[in-house]
C-alpha cells in the first residue's frame, strides 16, 4: 500500500517535471546504463530485456534535458565535467539495428553495442531467447535431465521443487546448450530459429548487420562473446577462444577496432578479467562489482540495467536515484 502510494505521488511529480527536488543534485558523476533489445511494443510475456520504440524515444528525450550523453570512450578518457550518461546495449540481436539506432540518431544520442557472435557457431539465437521463444509461443514443459520444467510467471520454466531452469542451464557447457536447444525444439515441435514472423525478437545481427550498424557516427560495437558464455565455468583456452574469436570477428565485420567487452551474465573472474585485457580490451563492463579484488574493480565499470519489469517513471527514477547516490 505505503509503496504504491509513494509510486503515484511519483508518477505526478514526475508528469509535472517536479522531480529533481526529490533527489540530492549532484553536479558532476557518470553512469552506465544497460539496455538490451528495443521492440515496436514492449512485450513483457516473452522477457524482462525488451522495451517499445515509443517509451525508449521519451526516455531519451527525458535523459538528454537532464544528462549529457557521450561515448564510453569519452567517459572513459576524460574527467567527469558535469552529469554523464552513457547507454549500452547486450547481446546484439538484429533489434538493435533495427528499431534502436534509428532512435539514437534522431536523438542524436550515441551508444554502445555488445553483440554476440554467435553465428561463428552456427547459431542465430542465444540459448536465453530459444527458452524464452519456446515458452511464450508454446508454453509447453520442457524435460531436461529427467526434471521437468512448466512455465510459469513472467515466462519463467521453474521445476515442481521450484529449479528455475535458467539457473541450471547457466551451468552447462555449450555442448549440452546446444543439446539443450535441439532436445527443446524435438519436445515442443517449435524451433525459434524458423520463427521468421518474430525474427526481430530472437535472431543475433549478422556480419552485415554489424556493417551497417558501425558505419553510423552515434554507434561503437563491442563484444559480447560468441555463445554468451558464463565464464565463471569455462576453461582458460574457452575464454580466450570467446575473448579473441568474437573480436577479430567483429573486428573484420564492422571494420573497425573493438576495444570494449561486456561480461555475459554480467559474470567475470579476476583471471578472465585479466585474459581480456591481454586480449586488447580496453574498457570491461560488468552490471554489479562482484569480487573484492581491487586490480579486478579498477579495470571495471558497472551498470546500471534497465527493464520492462518498470514502468518508464519508474525506470528514470532508478536512473536518477542511482546518479544521486553515486560514491
Ligand atoms: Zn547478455
Amino acid at each position: 500500500m505505503f509503496s504504491s502510494i509513494t509510486k503515484y505521488i511519483r508518477t505526478i511529480r514526475y508528469g509535472l517535471g517536479l522531480e529533481m527536488g526529490m533527489y540530492a543534485n549532484r553536479e558532476k558523476g557518470d553512469l552506465i546504463l544497460m539496455y538490451h533489445n528495443i521492440f515496436p511494443h514492449s512485450l513483457p510475456g516473452l522477457n524482462v530485456r525488451n522495451i517499445g520504440q515509443r517509451e525508449f524515444s521519451e526516455e531519451l528525450t527525458y535523459l538528454s534535458k537532464r544528462f549529457r550523453i557521450v561515448s564510453l570512450a569519452e567517459m572513459m578518457e576524460t574527467p567527469a565535467d558535469g552529469r554523464r550518461l552513457a547507454m549500452t546495449f547486450d547481446d546484439g540481436l538484429a533489434n538493435n539495428m533495427k528499431y534502436a539506432q534509428r532512435i539514437l540518431e534522431q536523438h542524436r544520442v550515441p551508444a554502445t553495442f555488445f553483440v554476440c557472435t554467435a553465428y561463428l557457431r552456427g547459431r542465430s539465437i542465444l540459448w536465453p531467447d530459444h527458452l524464452a521463444m519456446t515458452g511464450f509461443h508454446t508454453g509447453q514443459p520442457i524435460e531436461w535431465k529427467g526434471v521437468t520444467y512448466r512455465r510459469r510467471k513472467a515466462n519463467r520454466y521453474i521445476s515442481d521443487e521450484g529449479k528455475r531452469l535458467t539457473h541450471v542451464l547457466m551451468k552447462e557447457p555449450w555442448s549440452e546448450l546446444q543439446r539443450f536447444m535441439d532436445s527443446s525444439e524435438e519436445q515442443t515441435g517449435y524451433k525459434p530459429s524458423d520463427d521468421t514472423r518474430h525474427e526481430y525478437r530472437w535472431r543475433v545481427m549478422r556480419a552485415e548487420e554489424v556493417r551497417i550498424m558501425a558505419e553510423s557516427p552515434f554507434v561503437e560495437i563491442g563484444s559480447h562473446g560468441i555463445t554468451h558464455a558464463n565464464f565463471s565455468m569455462l576453461t582458460h583456452e574457452e575464454a580466450r577462444t570467446e575473448l579473441a574469436e568474437s573480436k577479430s570477428y567483429l573486428e573484420s565485420a564492422s571494420g573497425t577496432q573493438i576495444h570494449s567487452f561486456a561480461w555475459p551474465f554480467g559474470i567475470y573472474t579476476s583471471h578472465a578479467v585479466q585474459l581480456a585485457r591481454e586480449c586488447g580490451y580496453t574498457r570491461q563492463l560488468a552490471v554489479a562489482l562482484r569480487e573484492q579484488d581491487a586490480e579486478t574493480h579498477s579495470l571495471l565499470h558497472p551498470r546500471t540495467g534497465l527493464f520492462n519489469d518498470r514502468s518508464w517513471i519508474e525506470r528514470m527514477h532508478l536512473v536518477n536515484k542511482t546518479f544521486a547516490n553515486l560514491s
